[in-house]
Parts: structure tokens; sequence; C-alpha cells
């Protein structure tokens, strides 16, 4: 209209962004950054700013923005075949299975979906049918872990352990229970790090016992608890929870889908920790986000136990009409290939250890708590007091990403030590982020920080 014809055509967006557009998650946003392209490790809004993308949108773009080879192989695939089922095969699909049991170092099979959640619902899925064919059909419970989060979806928001994504939503998928997790700063059991005797792997064992093994179906954990705040647990937590699960015949479901593709530092999160999981769910970092994709691989084992079953009745009834969609399966294919030509898997841990020495300075803030870093992911607690330990009020956490976003650095926060807010603030850069990129980013935390403290 004439009244319109002399804005800015963000203008524009931004109006029609209001009146047809609802956000994800809360609070309702009005006022959303209208993002216009991406080139490496930066993005640049329709106004023309520029943002390092420190969180890499959802821990996802990992091998950067921008990426020509990407592009070029899903032209080329979609103009050759752009669609087949999964009852079916195809080359993309078949090859990228290869390839996830290469870097898996495992035996496994691969059952490709679109999304994270969807993932691990196959793998609860698998998990309930393979015991009920294989002569436990009473475990049907999953163990995981408060501030846990494992998708949105009603079995995988069950999985999910805080409260304020579930509570208006009820009743989810049942037989979820939540046990405390490894968070050693501020430890469930009242414990000091590197000195207890892993009361938080222990309370997966009481809970199998006192639910009854024979109701248990399996344990799903990540590696590093990541939306929940970047938990890491202690080195043998991991192994620990493996072996207890052996105990009772309770199968372990990793999910991998943040920590997975590289960005723990490993090629996998639990490769770190020298445990073999019964089923491993991956999805963000398998496509670097260019395609929705992603896959829960099954041990060689428990596919063996459904496919030697004579039931007519014995295969995995689940069936979707994206998953493994060719196109995805070769942007993921061509990620994969730049995540190992460009030797990003060791970038990530690279990228981690410079933010270890570079952010030194922060641990003397009197706001920050601590700084957990898994590969190239970080998160830096945010406190009242480092005494007391009071997570950050809402106020000063918004403050400090304001500050960030002001100075072109993205950053995100999770983890809601009180429920209800995030005083964990968040970083998971590409992994292509360059020496510079990585500089910019300690930079302006340390800019931030300082000049935060000078204001009160
Ligand atoms: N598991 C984990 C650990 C996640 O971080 C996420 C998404 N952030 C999911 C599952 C769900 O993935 P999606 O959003 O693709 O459904």
């Amino acid at each position: 209209s004439g009244e319109t014809s002399d804005l800015p055509f963000w203008d524009e967006l931004l109006e029609k962004d209001r009146k047809y557009v609802w956000h994800h998650m809360s609070p309702h946003n009005e006022n959303p950054m209208i993002v216009a392209s991406g080139e490496g490790s930066w993005v640049t809004d329709v106004a023309g700013n520029r943002y390092l993308d420190g969180m890499s949108g959802l821990w996802c773009v990992n091998v950067g923005h921008g990426r020509k080879e990407i592009a070029e192989a899903a032209a080329e695939q979609m103009m050759k075949l752009a669609y087949s089922t999964m009852v079916q095969s195809h080359s993309p699909a078949i090859e990228l299975a290869a390839k996830i049991n290469e870097w898996l170092d495992g035996d496994y099979r691969i059952f490709f979906s679109n999304s994270g959640s969807d993932a691990n619902e196959v793998a609860f899925k698998i998990a309930r049918q393979y015991h009920h064919q294989n002569g436990k059909p009473t475990k049907h419970k999953f163990i995981s872990r408060h501030r846990a989060y494992h998708g949105n979806s009603m079995g995988a928001l069950g999985a999910t352990g805080q409260a304020q994504r579930k509570l208006k939503y009820e009743p989810l998928g049942v037989g979820f229970q939540h046990v405390p997790p490894p968070y050693c700063y501020r430890c469930p059991f009242g414990q000091t790090q590197g000195n207890c005797s892993l009361q938080c792997a222990k309370a997966i064992e009481d809970t199998i016992v006192w639910e009854g093994a024979d109701s248990v179906a399996g344990v799903i954990m990540e590696p590093v608890i990541t939306g929940g705040g970047m938990i890491v647990p202690p080195d043998e937590y991991l192994q620990t929870v493996r072996r207890i699960c052996d105990k009772y015949e309770v199968l372990l479901i990793v999910d991998e889908v943040i920590c997975g593709f590289g960005r723990s530092g490993e090629k996998f999160g639990h490769l770190n920790y020298g445990v073999r999981p019964d089923i491993v769910t991956m999805a963000k970092g398998m496509t670097s986000a260019y395609s929705p994709l992603s896959a829960t691989a099954v041990s060689a084992e428990l596919y063996e136990s459904f496919r030697n079953n004579q039931e007519p009745t014995s295969h995995l009834r689940h069936i979707n009409t994206f998953g493994g969609n060719p196109v995805s399966c070769v942007v993921a294919l061509k990620n994969i290939e730049i995540l190992e030509s460009e030797n990003l898997v060791a970038r990530s841990a690279a990228i981690g250890n410079a933010f270890k020495d570079g952010l030194k300075p922060l641990l003397s803030h009197p706001h920050v708590g601590e700084i957990r870093i898994f590969g190239s992911a970080m998160g830096i607690e945010l406190v009242e007091d480092v005494k007391t330990k009071q997570p950050a009020m809402a106020e000063r956490v918004v403050k400090i990403i304001a500050a960030c976003k002001q100075k072109g650095l993205l950053v995100g926060k999770n983890g809601d030590t009180v429920p209800g807010y995030a005083n964990i603030l968040t970083l998971s850069p590409p992994f292509s982020s360059t020496d510079e990129d990585i500089r910019f980013i300690v930079d302006t935390l340390l800019a931030v920080f300082d000049v935060n403290e000078e204001k009160g």
C-alpha cells in the first residue's frame, strides 16, 4: 500500500511476521531478528547487521553457513531422485548408514527419521518391542535424568526432566522415571566434586530395583546434559551406568542429538567415555542442519533379534514419510565429508581448549560460578554470589545476552537451575570457526563481563 511503500522492506517483513508467524518457545517474540544470510560462523539480518552465530543456530550448523558444496550436492540429488520411501532403499541412505557405522566404530543398523524427537521415539519403541519379543514383556519403563531434554513429542517430552516444559501438556507418554543428574557444581547428594561414590549413578540402580527390574526397558541419557545447562558428569559415570544396565538387562540409549558428529571433540560423545550403547540417537550435526534428518542406530544384536524372530508381527511397526529422504542423506554425506576433510572434530576440541585458556579471567568474576566445557560446547553458570551459588536472576542473564548481541555475538541461555528461568549461558560455535572468530567470542565475553561489572 502507499502507506508502507516508504518503509524499508524489513519493516514490511516484520509486520507480516507479527501477523502470521507463531515463533518457537516463549515469551511471544514480537521483535524477532529476521536473518537473511550466513557465511562461515556469521549471520546477517535483513537490516545488514552481522553477528557471530555463537550457538550454531541450535547447536547444529557445525560446518558453518554458506557451504556451496552441500547446496550443489542437494540440487543434484533433487534432480536425480527427490524421494523414495525407506520401505525400499536408495544409495544415499545405504552409504550414509555405512558412514554412520564407521563413525560409531561399532556394528549398528540405522533407522532414519526427521528430527531428534523422532529418533528418540523410535528408540523407545524398539526397546519396548525388543523386550516384549524376548521373554520380558513387562519391561516398558525408561529412566532419564532431571534437567534432561529429549524432545518435544509426547514420549520424548515424557523422558525430558524439566517440569516447566511439560506441565501444561500432560498427560505425556507414561512410564518415564527421573533421577537426579550428575551435577557436581550443585551435587544433589551434597557431595564434593572428585570425592564421592557416584550416588548419581547409584540412583539409577536404586530406581531400577524399586521400580522392579522386570518393569524397566531402558535408560536414556546424553553423554553430557547440554540444553539442561551443560552438566558434565564425573569421568566414570557413564561406564558405571553401562554396568548397571547390563546387570538388570536394561538397554542403554545414548542421545547424541547435540553431542554427536564432533561437538564433543570426539566423533560421538560416548566415545569420550569408552562405553558402547545399545541404541544411539542422532540428528542436528548429522547434516549441520542444512536439511532435516535424524537416525536411531541400533546394535546389530538387537536388530538380529528382530530379524530372526519368526512371528509375522515381529518387525518394527514404524514408518515416517520423510525419514531417510535421499536429499537429506546426500546432505549428511557431504557434511560428514567436510568434517573429515577439514579435520573438524579435532578442531572442535581445539575450540574448547581455546575457550578454557581465553576465558580464565572470567573465573574470578563475582557472577561466574563455573565454566563447563565439553568439546566445543560451553556453559557459563551465572550466579548472584559465588559463595552461596544462588542462581543469577533472570534480569542479569538477559542483560548479558543483550550486551553480547549488541557487540555482535549471539549466545544461548539454558539450564533452568531454578525452574522457569535459565541461568547458564551457552556457546557452541561452528567447528569451522577461524582463530579470529574464536578470539572475537572470547574478547566479546571478556568485554561484556567487565562492562557489566563496572556498571554494577
Ligand atoms: N535430544 C536432545 C539432546 C536435544 O538437544 C534435542 C533438541 N534440542 C532433541 C533431542 C530434539 O531434537 P529435535 O528438536 O530435532 O526434535
